[in-house]
């Protein structure tokens, strides 16, 4: 069981924001791109997906109107953070299931049966001057998670989530859950005031747009310029020239003011794999740059069952003259523990053997699945496959989108995948995030459940268990079966 406490004293923090990722990010991936030093998992949503009680993010309300009753947390900063139920008076507004209040704890817990019992629990607080933010995984009702909050002295609290979604990182400390949840409290607090370049030297590189609202791409560096696109709030872009204050970027120029400089794109898979960038050098015949539409995935299995030929061995070889004089190349090696990207996503890469101009060659991204006899080849499926959610989600299109090397010239690509009964249908399922273990898991937790052999489902559903929850366990189908 682990149990992680933080209280961040508010002067301290430079932001308090919630990030919604409409359980679609893992917490990793939070971290890795929004660089917040403590993360806890937030509200409470809906079997829609909507955020139920209340939720406002940057000014815009995202659940229903919030039950007027309940007192939530509000802020518009940091410093400024209260407990109330005039959500209206603040751009950032969250509304879960209020445990004390005014200083005292609530005779009745506004909790329903969804909530109760003993689960994981998560929760936000204010203790004199600091925040509290707690999680565990172990397993506590809500009148216990009350009385431990009271007992750290917060003058309010709140309890955001319970059961599987509990799950935090406060500054390296973790509770691990894999479920992806719909939103997050995020705290970046202040650091040692950097050395800011002097005006005027603003450099090229990496910038995630800041606006709540996005920030508009322009046909020229100036507001007089026609609109040619928008990025959303936090996405990261890059800047490839700068004039008058503007920047220029893929889809036209943004003003520099509404970006704030980041150390480099990292794109993190949602089972945490970070993909690193060792492209093919400009200018070498397998690297034909081009533009590619991406408007499909290709899967291909490198076909190299040698010891060591990992994404490592096929970053280099892509580098070599050997690939070049073949005309071969590709967007990503995936191994059992890393990700390769070797081209842009936006370039053409010759690896479906339709030619220069071939339709795939030209609008697909390819994926090499490895296939060395050292490694985990289901964990190097499960890996791409978490990549293919990535670019999923990137370019904006469907598990239909997602096709067989074979399906361009008939090749016998991806071979063991293909060799494989019910091969191609288990990766398109593992891709759209199906877990046939974890279903498995689920399905028998739920048979016990229905039997009244165990009660807590989300902490059996779960992937970690302490031995005496597992004695107790054993001891509660013993009596079951005597019964029979
Ligand atoms: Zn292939």
């Amino acid at each position: 069981m682990s149990k992680q406490i933080a209280s961040v004293p508010l002067a301290e923090i430079a932001r308090l924001g919630i990030v919604v990722t409409k359980c679609r990010k893992t917490l990793a991936q939070v971290k890795a791109e929004t660089g917040a030093d403590y993360i806890l998992n937030g509200g409470m949503w809906n079997a829609d997906g909507s955020p139920c009680r209340g939720l406002k993010v940057g000014g815009k309300l995202l659940s229903a109107t919030p039950w007027g009753d309940l007192a939530g947390y509000g802020w518009n900063s940091a410093q400024d953070i209260r407990q109330t139920t005039d959500w209206n008076a603040c751009q950032n507004y969250i509304c879960t299931s209020p445990l004390i209040v005014d200083g005292k704890r609530l005779a009745k817990l506004p909790c329903d049966s969804a909530q109760g019992g003993a689960r994981p629990r998560s929760a936000m607080g204010i203790v004199g001057s600091s925040l509290l933010l707690f999680c565990t995984d172990g397993s506590m009702t809500p009148e216990q998670l009350c009385g431990e909050l009271e007992d750290r002295g917060c003058s309010s609290a709140m309890m955001l989530d319970s059961g599987g979604s509990s799950q935090c990182d406060f500054d390296g400390k973790t509770v691990r859950a894999s479920r992806l949840v719909h939103n997050w409290i995020c705290v970046w607090v202040k650091k040692e005031a950097a050395v800011e370049p002097p005006e005027g030297e603003e450099s090229m590189g990496n910038y995630r747009v800041t606006p709540s609202i996005g920030l508009n791409a322009r046909s020229g560096p100036g507001t007089g310029y026609a609109k040619t696109g928008a990025y959303p709030c936090g996405t990261v872009v890059e800047i490839l020239a700068i004039q008058d204050g503007w920047g220029q970027t893929e889809k036209g120029w943004v003003s520099m003011d509404y970006l704030e400089h980041v150390e480099a794109a990292r794109r993190v898979t949602d089972n945490g794999i970070a993909i690193q960038a060792d492209y093919i050098p400009e200018g070498r015949k397998n690297r034909p740059a081009g533009s590619n539409p991406d408007t499909s995935i290709t899967i291909h299995e490198t076909g190299n069952y040698a010891d060591g030929a990992d994404a490592a061995a096929h970053a280099s070889w892509l580098k070599d003259d050997d690939a070049e004089k073949k005309r071969i190349s590709y967007h990503y090696t995936v191994d059992d523990h890393a990700i390769i990207q070797h081209l842009p996503d936006s370039e053409t890469a010759y690896h479906a053997g339709d030619g220069t101009d071939g339709p795939c060659n030209t609008t697909s991204i390819g994926i090499e699945i490895c296939v060395n006899k050292d490694g985990d080849f289901e964990r190097a499926k499960a890996n791409a496959a978490s990549l293919v959610r990535l670019l999923m989600d990137e370019h904006g299109f469907s598990l239909e989108h997602v096709y067989q090397h074979n399906h361009w010239n008939g090749k016998d690509c991806p071979k063991t995948i293909r060799a494989t009964p019910g091969g191609w249908d288990a990766f398109l399922s593992l891709c759209g995030g199906h877990d046939p273990e974890q279903e498995a898991l689920e399905d028998a937790v739920d048979a016990l459940a229905a039997a009244g052999i165990l009660t807590a489902v989300d902490y059996w559903k779960g992937d970690s268990y302490s031995s005496s929850n597992v004695h107790a366990l054993i001891k509660s189908m013993a009596a079951y079966v005597r019964r029979q």
